[in-house]
């Protein structure tokens, strides 16, 4: 049993895979070829926004969004602290100081009342400069994105969607990719729309900050391409991941249905034993995981009994981000994230992706009960 079965997804796809990878290799143009500007227009079709531009992986899709926004040292940038390092990690690539906010603990994203005595906080400390937020779709559940955008509009602080886990999600209709005034998403293989190694993508319907990232994506290049009008980075999707992609693309929402209903399934046998993710009203996750927390037995004993039976897990994320040591020097201890903490100490993700069989999901199940 795969946690996540890529080589089921390829062999479903092989046919389309292969003749959209051959006919790359047919044309030769590796670099920003006819494949990655087709992808992006079937991104930002499908996001709903003016512009989906595709870059070098996630990780650059959220730094190059700050450096659109031109934020650099002495700023203040809030995130979650329950996320993957790179949510944190662009903030300080940029210069600025990453604000670690705690999370809510049915959503697992960023607390919009937390957010709001942070940037209350660093307001009365005075040393920084409070300019953008970086809401995180945990688990492909999209943040409180209307709550997000009141706290921080009054104080001109910019919202940035870190959709790396949530492309496919909505709230309201409104998919992942078009919260914010921009929104970062990923393609590594493990993520909802995977490719075949790294490559990413930024989503705006600011037609400045469209041309702004398209520029930084190539070295900060300007209408020539050999005089560099800004200070950018090497940091282009692939012509042969765009191909993958758009194989992909053609089942994405099937792909989507299925995780939903694995989802749904999971979410009715396990409720009684494991707190399962609930998502508000209006708000579709794109299952990018599935992750519980037992309600009575210890996480340790779950997972050694999940692995005696042969079903996979993984613990995202077992050490909050102000605690990273990396980062541990900017937060006094005593302020802390008490939400974040408690739930890296509890969570647990099950196997989740659109090919599997329903006796491994019976499989899984039974050993969890
Ligand atoms: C995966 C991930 C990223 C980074 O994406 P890469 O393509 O691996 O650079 C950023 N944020 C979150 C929340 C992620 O899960």
């Amino acid at each position: 049993m795969e946690f996540i079965d890529l080589k089921a997804q390829y062999v479903a796809l092989k046919g389309e895979i292969d003749r959209r990878i051959a006919a790359v290799l047919d044309h030769g143009q590796y670099i920003l070829g006819p494949e990655v500007q087709e992808l992006e227009a079937l991104l930002a079709n499908f996001a709903g926004v003016e512009h989906a531009i595709g870059v070098g992986n996630g990780t650059d899709a959220l730094q190059l969004a700050l450096m659109a926004l031109e934020i650099g040292p002495g700023d203040a940038v809030f995130t979650s602290a329950f996320s993957f390092v790179a949510s944190a990690e662009v903030i300080s690539l940029v210069g600025a100081t990453p604000v670690f906010v705690d999370i809510d603990a049915s959503s697992y994203n960023i607390s919009p009342e937390a957010l709001a005595d942070s940037i209350t906080a660093v307001l009365s400390a005075g040393r920084l400069k409070p300019k953008a937020v970086i809401g995180v779709d945990m688990f492909g559940l999209p943040a409180d994105y209307p709550a997000l955008t009141a706290v921080s509009e009054g104080y001109g602080i910019a919202v940035i969607e870190d959709g790396a886990q949530s492309f496919g999600a909505s709230i309201d209709g409104r998919r992942s990719g078009s919260f914010g005034v921009l929104a970062a998403t990923s393609f590594f293989p493990a993520k909802p729309l995977g490719c075949y190694g790294d490559g990413g993508a930024v989503f705006t319907n600011d037609d400045r900050l469209a041309d702004v990232v398209k520029s930084l994506r190539v070295h900060g290049k300007g209408r020539d391409k050999y005089d560099n009008v800004r200070i950018g980075m090497n940091s282009r999707l692939d012509t042969i991941q765009a191909a993958i992609l758009l194989a992909k693309m053609q089942v994405f929402d099937q792909e989507l249905d299925r995780r939903r209903e694995i989802a749904k399934i999971y979410g009715e046998s396990l409720r009684e034993k494991y707190v399962v993710p609930e998502s508000a009203a209006g708000y579709v996750s794109a299952w990018a995981q599935y992750t519980v927390r037992p309600r009575y037995e210890n996480r340790d004993r779950v997972i050694s009994n999940l692995r005696d039976r042969g079903v996979p897990t993984a613990i995202y994320y077992g050490k909050p981000l102000h605690l990273q040591t990396a980062f541990a020097k900017l937060m006094p201890k005593s302020d802390g994230c008490p939400v974040a903490e408690k739930i890296s100490t509890e969570v647990l993700s099950l196997p989740m992706h659109p090919y599997m069989s329903e006796e491994d999901l019976e499989e899984i199940i039974a050993a969890l009960i």
